[in-house]
This record gives C-alpha cells, sequence and structure tokens, in this order.
C-alpha cells in the first residue's frame, strides 16, 4: 500500500500505539489503554475528503468562525484537492509572514525592540548561549541579580531549559 494512503496510515499508527501501550505496561506496569483493541479507519467528513487535510480545514473554520462573529459562520468551502492544496500553501505563507521575525535583531519574547509598556529609553539585553537568540531581561522578569548572572556567566533561555 501507498505511504500516503490514510488507510494504511491509520492501521500503522494504530499499530505503533498498540505497542506503545505494551511497552508501557511491561515497563511500567500501568495497564490503562492496553485493553483497546486499536483498529485503522478513515472517518468521513462532509468537508475534509482526504486524510491529510485537517489542518487546512480547522484554518479555515477558525477563519470562518472570527470573520463572521458574533453571527453563526458560514463554513462551507469548495475542498477539492486541487483547492486544498492551494489553501495549504496560501496559508502557510500568510502564518509565515506574521509569525518571522530577525531574531539578532527583536526580543524572542515579544517581538519587539522595546519591551511592552517599557518607558525607559535604556534596555537591558541578554542573549542565550545556545541559540544565540537575544532576550529583553524584562521581558524575562530578570531582576538585577538574574541579569548580572545571564550575563557574565552561561545562561539559556526559556526555549533552551
Ligand atoms: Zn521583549
Ligand atoms: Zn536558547
Amino acid at each position: 500500500m501507498k505511504l500516503s494512503c490514510p488507510l494504511y496510515l491509520s492501521t500503522t499508527t494504530t499499530g505503533s500505539c498498540w505497542e506503545y501501550f505494551r511497552v508501557r505496561r511491561t515497563r511500567h506496569s500501568i495497564t490503562d489503554w492496553v485493553d483497546v483493541k486499536w483498529k485503522g479507519g478513515v472517518m468521513g467528513h462532509p468537508l475534509q475528503t482526504d486524510g491529510c487535510s485537517c489542518g487546512v480545514v480547522v484554518v479555515k473554520m477558525a477563519k470562518a468562525v472570527m470573520e463572521s462573529f458574533p453571527l453563526i459562520p458560514n463554513v462551507n468551502f469548495e475542498c477539492s484537492k486541487k483547492y486544498m492544496k492551494r489553501e495549504r500553501r496560501e496559508l502557510a505563507l500568510e502564518i509565515l509572514e506574521a509569525s518571522v521575525f530577525d531574531e539578532h535583531t527583536y526580543c524572542a519574547m515579544c517581538a519587539a525592540l522595546r519591551p511592552p509598556g517599557s518607558g525607559s529609553p535604556i534596555t537591558d539585553w541578554v542573549q542565550c548561549d545556545d541559540c544565540e537568540r537575544w532576550y529583553h531581561a524584562q521581558c524575562l522578569a530578570m531582576d538585577s541579580r538574574d541579569f548580572k548572572k545571564a550575563e557574565t556567566g552561561y545562561w539559556n533561555c526559556p526555549l533552551c531549559k
């Protein structure tokens, strides 16, 4: 069977789940979920006709809800494979454009040059010794002692801790 076949993917995934819970029982004596008869399958959905576009459908639905709020959204949209492919690409670009920022120029916590609500023109910056992202000390709620320690010693950001 083809790797992209939804039934094949579902069946191999249920096999992995079954194996995971079996190992968990053997190693840690945890018995919940072990006796569940895992079975692969493909559920039909009125909007999603393939086995790989749930992300696109969820984002489209969320957008519809936000755009029509407080009214009930109209979640009827085209769902052909061709349309889903195009939508997936457009959504990915939109998300990337909204989220990518220069991590060497902006704070990795607030994504800005100045900490939010900061009146002071002087800002303390601290750089992670692992990923090299920069952070405002203020955005990490560092006091002057924490800051001095991070500045002089080895320091890991919340993403690398
Ligand atoms: Zn910041
Ligand atoms: Zn880091």
